[in-house]
């Protein structure tokens, strides 16, 4: 096994860190090396979990005081730290703090019960070349979403100061409704809609964003798009989506939603791993054979046509598909061959073929020579 780094070190955080420093390094480790956003990364997979051991040992006052006297060879046996076999453990573990970073939708909420606000998340399409699926592309992509008010710093109110108590719900953020019905009165609690939980009232609105807390911006992000990706597939960067309106500055940002769409144009044609070609040869090339240039993801490349090739047989160039986007290996370019029959003749065309079709060798004969189309499909596949 190799050697365990030091979990401050891993964290970021000096040895006097107090417990807040060390939940936001984590925070911050967590969502950039985020499984979402770096599929198929075994490295981010691996600075991953590295970090959420950290975080389970150093945010636990016991374990703490344990690891900072022993290190890692702490008594009791087994060491520190949960052995993550999956992403899910950590999810499991960790679930309040990634509710609050990856959670879809709503407002996460903190220890103290109060509501944060969270953003909506942006969806963008992203158009991909079979090239760029089978490569892997960085692409450059102009983002336009609501991000935080500098100014207010996201309250909506000039300089961020300018508050008075909301005089609906003084200041709680919550409202009691008394309700007359049928059966009597009914009480219900909820969300102050008049300052919509927050218990503030602005006094004079911020000029930049009117009160909104928001304003648009344009932004080129650069989206890594691991290689074998497919068609509607979803990747997402967390924390690149919409701030929520007046979300202060404790407001979370969206998600960025990446889909991805393929481009189906080209002579190359996608079926999973493989790639497919079309190749279509002369009478006379596929009887005495050749040399070709077919396309492939990675340009083109040269083949070999051996005479006396058939209709109907497949080539494959190994390795030469798509890569696995799990790293499990990688697919083949298959190449059918298409012998062409000539549509039109001139005389004396015609005087050759009439002289070559009472020719023996000319009769199809597939018992004979070259195997028949069913045993080479049987080849194929097995
Ligand atoms: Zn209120
Ligand atoms: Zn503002």
């Amino acid at each position: 096994m190799a050697q365990k780094r030091d979990y401050y070190e891993v964290l970021g955080v000096s040895k006097q860190a107090n417990a807040s420093e060390i939940k936001k390094a984590y925070r911050k480790i967590a969502i950039k090396y985020h499984p979402d956003k770096n599929q198929g990364d075994k490295q981010a997979e691996d600075k991953f979990k590295e970090a959420a051991e950290a975080y389970e040992v150093l945010s636990n006052a016991d374990k703490r005081a344990k690891y900072d006297r022993f290190g890692h060879e702490a008594p009791g046996g087994g060491g520190f730290g949960g052995n993550y076999s999956n992403m899910e453990d950590i999810f499991d573990q960790f679930g309040d703090i990634f509710g609050d970073f990856f959670g879809g939708g709503g407002g996460g909420r903190t220890r103290g019960g109060r509501a944060r606000k969270k953003g909506s998340n942006l969806r963008i399409r992203v158009k991909l070349t079979l090239e760029e699926v089978a490569n892997g592309v960085e692409k450059k992509i102009k983002v336009k979403r609501q991000n935080i008010c500098s100014p207010c710093q996201g309250s909506g109110a000039e300089n961020g100061t300018a508050f008075s108590e909301c005089p609906s719900c003084g200041g709680t953020g919550r409202v009691r409704q008394v309700m007359n019905t049928m059966l009597g009165q009914m009480v219900s609690e909820g969300t102050c809609p008049t300052c919509n939980g927050s218990g503030k009232r602005i006094q004079t609105v911020c000029k930049s964003c009117r009160g909104e807390g928001v304003v648009a911006e344009e932004e080129v992000l650069s989206i890594n798009i691991p290689a074998g990706v497919e068609e509607g597939m979803q990747l997402s960067m967390s924390g690149k989506g919409n701030y929520p309106p007046r979300g202060g500055q404790d407001g979370v940002p969206g998600d960025l939603l990446i889909v991805i769409e393929e481009t189906n144009e080209g002579p190359l044609k996608r079926d999973g791993k493989n790639v497919h070609y079309d190749l279509f040869l002369s009478f006379p090339d596929a009887a005495l054979g050749t040399q070709v240039e077919v396309p492939t993801i990675n340009g083109k490349v040269r083949i070999t046509i051996e005479a006396g090739t058939q209709s109907g047989k497949i080539l494959r160039l190994k390795g030469k598909g798509i890569k696995d986007l799990q790293g499990y290996g990688i697919g083949d370019q298959l190449i059918h061959i298409n012998v062409w029959t000539p549509t039109e003749l001139n005389k004396e065309e015609r005087k050759q073929l009439e002289k070559l079709r009472s020719s023996s060798n000319f009769s199809p004969d597939p018992d004979k020579g070259d195997r028949t189309f069913f045993d080479r499909m049987k080849e194929f596949f097995t």
